[in-house]
């Protein structure tokens, strides 16, 4: 396929958002209609999460005009988690360059949970797609720096170009998974047996599960999500993050699993690339108009946060954010072809 396009420039065609007054006023109902109880559960297979307040929620859109709206606790701080593989995913491909990526990593959906040992032995050792942890992890060790500690930084560091702030590790939260994360490393030690990994296996998990612990808040991935909507420019910084290219591939394999096995499911309702984490937060990404960041701990069984699901469904039809989305031609409008004759 790529030799048949090769050399078609890519040109980009997106809509905008309603003015700043109707943005708000949907942050806030968005808040409003979701901020009822509505099930789900805070996760517990990390211990430190089973402490989180359920009764915490926020929302925030950030547009890529750098106006950013807010609702409820979009300050409070939580462990990024899995949201940090769409990020980490997107400064690799920056690095090496979509065709490597592709190939080392995968795009393809698994259809199993997050954390499935099964995908890796269904797939002939390979990782599938960044989203999951065999896939996550795979893509950590790509990640630039000679030792742990410098690719650490280098995950650190980008990330925080990507909020437009300095990022900092949740020690808490990091050392109770370090000290439960015997899953994640029997992942890693599985993809080096076949040799899908090119470094030492439990450093790669130490460098994941840091990066699975830096503290963000809804407004942070309302942030993070417009540079990957504004063609990799941060609207709050101005900062060149990622080129576009890279939004590009890193919103495609979001849309395929960023919501794990209930992938389909999101973009059938929400139509717009997305990323969950188990502390609860949700980053989703509407092209060229904004980034919507949202948080509450109380979780669905696939992992994914129920209110932050609720709010950004209500956002992405209020605001008319869904990619698949169209409406009759004006030309075809009885009423618009009376209005060209009088
Ligand atoms: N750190 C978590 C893990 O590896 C992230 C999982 C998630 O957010 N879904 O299990």
């Amino acid at each position: 396929m790529e030799q048949d396009i090769a050399g078609v420039d890519q040109s980009v065609s997106t809509g905008v958002l309603p003015g700043w007054e109707a943005v708000e006023a949907h942050v806030v109902a968005a808040y409003e209609r979701s901020r009822t109880r509505a099930g789900g559960a805070v996760a517990d297979y990390i211990p430190i999460l089973a402490a989180a307040d359920p009764e915490l929620f926020g929302v925030c859109v950030a547009e890529v005009n750098g106006e950013v709206h807010s609702a409820g606790d979009a300050e409070v701080g939580f462990s990024i988690q899995s949201i940090s593989k769409a990020f980490v995913y997107a400064l690799v491909c920056e690095e090496l360059g979509h065709e490597v990526v592709h190939e080392r990593v995968g795009v393809n959906n698994t259809g199993l949970a997050f954390n499935s040992v099964v995908a890796i032995e269904l797939n002939d050792g390979h990782p599938m797609n960044p989203m999951v942890n065999a896939g996550a992890l795979a893509t950590t060790a790509l990640m630039p720096g000679r030792t742990p500690e410098l690719q650490w930084e280098a995950v650190r560091d980008g990330l925080s170009r990507f909020a437009g702030r300095s990022l900092q590790l949740d020690t808490v939260v990091y050392e109770s998974e370090a000290a439960t994360n015997q899953r994640n490393r029997a992942i890693a030690a599985l993809l080096e047996s076949y040799g899908r990994i090119q470094r030492d296996p439990s450093e790669i998990v130490d460098v994941y599960t840091k990066q699975c612990a830096l503290r963000v808040s809804a407004r942070d991935l309302a942030v993070m999500g417009a540079t990957l909507a504004d063609g990799g420019v941060n609207p709050v910084t101005g900062e060149q993050v990622v080129s576009a290219a890279v939004c590009r591939d890193t919103l495609a394999v979001m849309a395929a699993n960023g919501l794990y096995e209930r992938s389909g499911e999101w973009l059938f309702e929400i139509g717009l690339p997305g990323k969950s984490g188990v502390a609860g937060g949700i980053v989703t990404i509407a092209p060229g108009k904004a980034g919507i960041g949202v948080f509450s701990p109380l979780l669905d069984v696939a992992g994914n946060s129920v209110r932050g699901q609720r709010a950004t469904a209500y956002l992405s039809r209020a605001l008319g954010l869904n990619i698949f989305a169209s409406d009759v031609h004006r030309s075809k409008h009885p009423e618009s072809h009376q209005g060209q004759e009088s």
